[in-house]
């Protein structure tokens, strides 16, 4: 079954190495199929190298395997999370890529410093708090799914402008319009974490981009004005 979107996560999978943002087995993505109100994601502990279409697992959004012979990938309850409470995204990604799990193992959000990021992203990356020692033991990688939803929605955060979060003292998760577009999402990611870095190394007291500049190039891109790129139809 969903033998098409199989081979789409299985390559969005595939261009993780590919991209430099996972070491051995780590990093999942998912891709879900909407109308089946099934998703497809990498299963657990598998080295990329010998990855193939077939070895994708089917769950639903209870995390439940429906089919599939290898278990699901560890963090498949918060893919599931995120599938059930944003009906609109169609992919999820989760790295440890090396400059944005730096950000969330110091415990901060990436400030927008420049356009590469805002061309992406609106304002900020959030960094979400710890789990707290109940929340791990009960369901680590459902409540991590539930503290994402929750802090967006108490940040008055829009999922479809800020396309990821860093999770503290974790990694991030990054989601999209398909599996490729959220892996995309991931990479631009590690790009303006390191480029947040750096700016940070040479100017130790900068700011945040003009709020002005943010906009006109998040919402040249965005939304029902945007004009960047070449019309369609
Ligand atoms: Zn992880």
């Amino acid at each position: 079954m969903l033998e098409e979107l199989k081979r789409e996560v299985y390559e969005a999978n595939m261009l993780l190495p590919g991209y430099n943002l996972v070491t051995f087995t780590w990093g999942n993505v998912s891709g879900v199929d909407r109308r089946e109100g099934l998703f497809v994601i990498k299963p657990s502990g598998v080295p990329y190298e010998e990855l193939k279409p077939e070895d994708m697992v089917v769950v639903d959004f209870d995390g439940n395997k429906v089919e599939g012979e290898m278990n699901p990938s560890s963090d498949t309850a918060t893919h599931a999370w995120l599938y059930r409470n944003w009906d609109d995204i169609k992919g999820v990604v989760h790295t440890h890529s090396s400059y944005a799990t730096s950000w969330a193992q110091a415990g901060r959000g990436i400030p927008c410093y420049g356009t590469t990021h805002a061309d992406y992203i609106y304002g900020e990356i959030p960094c979400l708090r710890t789990l707290t020692g109940e929340e791990i033991d009960e369901a680590y990688e459902l409540n991590t799914g539930k503290l994402i939803v929750d802090e967006f929605e108490r940040m008055g955060k829009d999922h479809n402008a800020v396309t990821a979060c860093l999770c503290k003292n974790h990694g991030p998760f990054c989601w999209g319009r398909s599996p490729e577009d959220a892996v995309h999402g991931a990479v631009v990611l590690e790009e303006v974490a390191k480029m947040a870095y750096r700016t940070e190394l040479i100017n130790p007291g900068v700011q945040p981009a003009p709020q002005e500049l943010q906009d006109k190039h998040y919402y040249r891109k965005h939304g029902a004005n945007a004009y960047y790129g070449q019309a369609k139809g």
